[in-house]
């Protein structure tokens, strides 16, 4: 019998290729032929997974594409930093179908899994009676709350910024405000948007199904809503990274290279107490005013914790860096770290000293850190992070929210020092943050399970491998 072979095309943005890629790592192993479609910027993580003993394929698509708008030297989502850019860049994914189709034609895989942003796929892969596969990498719970609200758009009725609405009809009576859900109904970009998101839910019921970074016991009545209610075909397969064993050479390369070096990074935490650091990171795209970094290090100071906070703001682009309080590296110098750059962040997470995690609850942060049995602080800045905050402060209970109210993409602010210091001590100390763990760690084991042999992650992918065999 000849090997299933699956094509695995993910979006340009590191929350994206990195679990991608660890799909495509955990079908290898399997027994699955995986090939991965990678633009430049990404080649190296795949080329570094190829080294480190995968056999998966690797095909080259070049981007920006012939055409497109975008100047050259653009390489990933993280680097859009105007609506006038994002515009061109979701553009540019437009014109990767053609180049797409010639491959889809010459190797004929037996199936596409796809990023959601690549809402074509679908057609792309049926013109070639191939079945194409949706991976939005999020939460089931914020597909579920995304889909609402694109339907119903309850924000409409609200009289003001402030006053909270229910969402209706779903597992939990979540509360929002209008501030905290994007709006794509206004003028401009954000209309070019809601039409990418309305293309993207359609090619989605006409897919095959989709494939989520999740386990069933992390969001039972969510992954069922999902499939019940909403009528999705929906395979749970995650926590993704935890099926591939890595080693910890394999893990502190994630993504990109790390700015600090991880020995360093790692003895500086083996010489603190178990649960005594907290670790502050808020992903790969988000930025904030130099007023909001000032804000966050005053926060942290004032709360009194140890930390290692990772600080996307290198000294390149603000050589003075007159965001950090005068001497501060000198008074915390014995309890901080400040990482300016890419963070190994699961190795940072998995150490024993960690004992807190402020995130801006991309789902792949919220996953690690579930993975990791810590509490959280969740700041969510803008996609679909103000859902997934309420999967961790309301649903499972395991973090406390630190205030942010406003869905902004770029240049996020108005977070107070004080509400900062509150949220790490309220996780970091106390009752309240030793029940937030108690539970956190349950989750944790939860997890291992789920990818376990015959655990549910492990089982529904076993599912899906045989129907597509069928
Ligand atoms: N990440 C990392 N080092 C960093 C920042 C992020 O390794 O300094 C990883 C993080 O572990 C996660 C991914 O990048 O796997 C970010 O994805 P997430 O969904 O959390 O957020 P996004 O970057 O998409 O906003």
């Amino acid at each position: 019998m000849t090997r299933l072979h699956v094509f695995f095309f993910p979006l340009m943005a590191q929350g994206h290729m990195i679990p991608t890629l660890e799909m495509a790592k955990l079908f290898s192993s399997r027994g699955v032929q995986a090939t991965v479609i990678a633009t430049p910027g990404f080649v190296t993580p795949v080329e570094n997974t190829r080294k480190s003993g995968y056999n998966i394929g690797i095909h080259v698509m070049k981007f920006p594409p012939e055409n497109s708008e975008l100047p050259d030297g653009i390489t990933s989502l993280d680097q859009m930093n105007s609506d006038d850019m994002i515009s061109k860049f979701t553009k540019a994914l437009e014109l990767l179908q053609e180049p797409f189709e010639k491959l889809l034609e010459e190797y004929h895989p037996d199936c596409l899994v796809a990023d959601m942003f690549f809402p074509w796929a679908t057609d792309a892969a049926a013109k070639f009676d191939i079945p194409r596969l949706v991976f939005h990498g999020t939460s089931f719970l914020s597909l579920c709350i995304s889909e609402h609200v694109r339907i119903f758009k309850p924000y409409k009725n609200v009289s003001s910024d402030s006053e909270e609405f229910v969402l209706p009809n779903l597992p939990h009576p979540l509360k929002f405000k209008k501030t905290q859900i994007p709006n794509f109904d206004d003028a401009g970009i954000e209309n070019d948007f809601a039409k990418l998101l309305t293309k993207i839910k359609e090619s989605e019921t006409r897919s095959y199904g989709v494939l989520v970074n999740s386990f069933y016991e992390l969001e039972p009545d969510y992954a069922d809503h999902f499939r019940k209610v909403l009528k999705r075909n929906a395979w749970h397969i995650g926590p993704l990274f935890l099926s591939n064993k890595g080693e910890e050479e394999d893990k502190a390369q994630r993504g990109k290279e790390s700015a600090i070096d991880k020995h360093e990074c790692l003895e500086w935490l083996n010489s603190k107490e178990p649960n005594s650091v907290v670790y502050i990171c808020f992903g790969s795209i988000a930025t904030f005013t130099s007023k909001q970094l000032h804000e966050i290090a005053n926060g942290v100071e004032i709360s009194g914790q140890k930390f290692v906070w990772v600080v996307r703001k290198g000294k390149d682009e603000d050589q003075n860096e007159n965001w950090l309080p005068e001497g501060f590296e000198e008074r915390t110098r014995d309890k901080g770290l400040i990482i300016r750059g890419w963070a190994p962040q699961l190795l940072i997470l998995e150490n024993k000293a960690i004992g807190g995690f402020v995130t801006h609850c991309g789902w792949n942060s919220t996953l690690e850190g579930v993975c990791s049995g810590v509490p959280m602080v969740t700041w969510p800045i803008f996609a679909e992070q103000f859902f997934n905050e309420k999967l961790v402060t309301e649903v499972l209970r395991i973090g406390v929210s630190v205030g942010s109210k406003q869905w902004k993409r770029v240049a996020s602010e108005g977070v107070e020092r004080e509400a900062i210091a509150l949220g790490i001590r309220r996780i970091m100390e106390g009752e309240e943050g030793a029940e937030m763990r108690k539970r956190a760690q349950e989750y944790k084991e939860q997890a291992r399970m789920a990818v376990e042999e015959d655990g549910s992650s492990y089982t529904d992918l076993s599912a899906l491998l045989q129907e597509l065999i069928a």
